[in-house]
């Protein structure tokens, strides 16, 4: 073996050298649709003005820790009810690391447990953050199964579970009630995290519950909104709990570009919402259409994505690649999602692209 083979040997966690790194696909020149962006992006004028408040910010001293300012706007302009304060996260991806490495470590077995298909970082994090990862397969329509969770939970004692609220990748709303069901069977031995990556086009949340609920935190992102690029992720939960996240939180983990553009922005949030509202209404054009389609189920979305199962999900995909068009396989990602493909709700031209391209792909040769 080379010394670069032996040193990693030597110094790299097993699990780490198993694992392979995220993978994003290179999307130059294809109409992008596989990783529920919003495609709208601000006007002109905005932009101009941004560029001019990005011009003062201040490059060469650390951002202020507090980032009392960015989190003022934040709750007042996205909804974070009187006394709660949040924690700001290089988007949520960073915010469920924190959460993981909080709760976890390789002396302190912990069990962080999702419904599955999930969004793939909850296992990620779970796993470098030295927890036990534990799925509950969701039932064959995607609702959460009720009696294998309360099982699970009884029997594995999560520290922490994550629910996204929307779930990705299936797009729907789980039951409020079996929502709380299980806030309530965590009690004072675990967390439940409601990831609320997509409630700009969901318009449900569990924000005004966290009175209720003094095991629960939300987590939301400004990424789904329109502000992917930026990197903006916040939290919020009991003071008492959010105090213990924030001392894992790395001190300087939002930028000052990030910091000014969101300040800005979030100043103008309204047209971001219309943003959101004219995709949520490309939504409800979209799934009559593809459910009209021979061959094809869709599942309801209350996000900005659509999933549903194709008869050859690996054919549809390619075929709608070499017409530029790029959306997500989900086959890989769990058994219950064979042939299932998952595609961004965009504007209408791409969307009708989608569809046009989508009907040749299924039509026989
Ligand atoms: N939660 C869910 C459910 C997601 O789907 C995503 C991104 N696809 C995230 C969190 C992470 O979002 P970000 O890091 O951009 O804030």
């Amino acid at each position: 073996m080379s010394f670069i083979d032996n040193l990693i040997a030597n110094v790299i966690r097993d699990d780490v050298r198993a694992n392979s790194a995220y993978v994003v696909p290179d999307s130059s020149g294809l109409i992008k649709l596989d990783a529920m962006e919003n495609p709208y992006e601000l006007p002109r004028a905005l932009r101009e003005e941004l560029a001019r408040r990005l011009a003062d910010a201040v490059l060469n001293r650390y951002p202020m820790a507090s980032y009392a300012s960015l989190k003022e706007k934040v709750s007042a302009t996205l909804g974070i009810p009187a006394g709660y304060d949040v924690l700001l996260g290089n988007g949520s991806d960073e915010l469920i690391q924190i959460v993981a490495t909080t709760v976890a470590n390789q002396k302190r077995r912990a069990t962080i447990l999702a419904p599955v298909p999930a969004f793939v970082m909850y296992s990620r994090s779970a796993q470098f953050a030295g927890a036990d990862f534990v799925g509950v397969k969701l039932k064959p329509d995607f609702s959460l199964d009720m009696d294998a969770m309360l099982a699970a939970i009884a029997l594995h004692q999560p520290a922490v579970v994550f629910l996204a609220y929307p779930n990705n990748p299936t797009g729907n709303l789980f039951a409020s009630e079996d929502i709380e069901t299980i806030i309530r069977a965590l009690g004072d031995k675990g967390i439940a995290v409601l990831d609320e990556a997509y409630q700009p086009f969901a318009r449900h949340t569990f924000m005004d519950r966290l009175d209720e609920f003094e095991n629960l935190v939300v987590m939301r992102t400004v990424s789904k909104l329109g502000l992917a690029g930026i990197r903006l992720g916040y939290m919020t939960a009991a003071p008492q709990l959010l105090a213990e996240f924030e001392k894992v939180r790395p001190p300087y983990n939002v930028n000052v570009l990030t910091q000014v553009a969101a300040e800005f922005v979030l100043d103008h949030v309204e047209v971001l919402d219309a943003q959101a509202a004219s995709i949520n209404a490309e939504r409800e054009r979209l799934t009559p259409e593809l459910a009209a389609l021979a061959g094809v189920e869709v599942f309801p979305s209350a996000a900005n994505f659509i999933s549903l199962r194709v008869p050859d999900a690996a054919d549809v995909c390619a075929k709608l690649l070499a017409e530029k068009v790029l959306i997500k396989n989900l086959s890989k990602m769990h058994p219950s999602l064979a042939n299932c493909i998952r595609v961004t709700v965009s504007t209408p031209e791409e969307n009708s692209a989608f569809l046009n391209s989508l009907k040749a792909a299924l039509a026989p040769a």
